[in-house]
């Protein structure tokens, strides 16, 4: 059966939420959309590109009647945010998030819904260093994966109904234990960008005899830095809800960095070359 839904409200109407409502539109599933937000500007920007056909700033108003509510907020704003709307669902309504962190959210969010309405925790592999409604587009989720992380506790039609959403985008769906899914992402998510924010910052604050070294920049520091031009306040929400598990990933990498600054002070070429070998043949098998 084609999956329909008439009404669908996005909490936070920024980069994946503006984007989710964009591709279920071209879609066709979704015939009515209510973007829900905090400021009023970002909320018309979204109804003036003809992402939601209502915007409004009050959240019990705006999920009311609908069948699924999509909450893309920072992810320590996500269980206050459910815990706001939990009295104002309708029976039968699906409340699912993108949130990038898995383990807190669907702990607490589960533990918030009213008898009859039912949580599925999810995470959208795709994404830009962009944010709010303007940067979303249509095509953002088109072959990329999407991760949901459905417990015991997870209602099976819910679960269905969210796969076939997303799968609706052109994402494909797999699956993973939440706490799994944070211990991964801390790895090739997470720390790639506190490696981007803390090398820039040093750069950025280093003192070569009082010459701004950032104007020397050129392609490979761009390259490797873009992931540090992201959203803040969304990398310090995450920062700290997976704090355990980035902290270890934090831990691993000063391990490698610190036998890289010990072969270079060894002057040891052979040891050099063979760090950048491993580092090379991993890189080069994931293209
Ligand atoms: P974004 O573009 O900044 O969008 C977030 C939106 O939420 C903003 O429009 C903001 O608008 C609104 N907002 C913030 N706090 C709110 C609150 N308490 N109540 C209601 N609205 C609120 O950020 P995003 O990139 O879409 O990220 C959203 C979520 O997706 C985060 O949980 C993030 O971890 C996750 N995620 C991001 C990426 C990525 O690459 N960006 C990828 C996968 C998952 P106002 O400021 O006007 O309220």
């Amino acid at each position: 059966m084609t999956l329909i839904i008439e009404r669908l409200a996005i909490i936070g109407v920024g980069l994946i939420g503006g984007s989710l409502a964009r591709a279920l539109r071209e879609a066709g599933v979704v015939k009515n959309v209510v973007g829900i937000g905090r400021s009023r500007a970002n909320l018309e920007d979204a109804f003036s590109l003809g992402i939601c056909d209502e915007i409004t700033q009050d959240a019990a108003i705006g999920v009311r009647n609908t069948q699924v509510v999509f909450i893309s907020v920072p992810v320590c704003s996500i269980p206050a945010v459910v815990a706001e709307i939990a009295p104002y669902l309708s029976p039968g309504c699906i409340v699912t998030d993108g949130g990038s962190v898995k383990g807190a959210i669907v702990k607490e969010c589960e533990a918030l819904m009213p008898p009859g309405c039912h949580f599925v925790g999810g995470h959208p592999i795709a994404g830009t260093e962009h944010a709010g409604a303007a940067a979303s587009f249509a095509t953002l989720y088109t072959g990329k994966r999407c991760i949901l992380t459905p417990t015991d506790n997870t209602d099976a039609a819910a679960f269905d109904t969210i796969s076939r959403l997303w799968q609706a985008t052109g994402a494909h769906v797999c699956c993973m234990e939440p706490g799994h899914h944070d211990r991964i992402f801390a790895e090739i998510s997470h720390l790639p960008h506190m490696v981007a924010y803390a090398l820039v910052h040093a750069v950025g604050t280093a003192d070569v005899e009082g010459e701004n070294v950032l104007s020397y920049t050129a392609g490979g520091f761009r390259d490797f830095t873009r992931i540090a031009s992201s959203d803040p306040t969304m990398w310090r929400d995450i920062s700290l809800m997976n704090r355990e598990a980035l902290l270890a990933s934090i831990d691993g990498f000063s391990r490698s960095l610190a036998e890289l600054r010990c072969r270079i002070d060894c002057r040891d070429p052979q040891g050099l070359e063979e760090f950048f070998t491993i580092a090379k043949q991993f890189r080069d098998g994931i293209i």
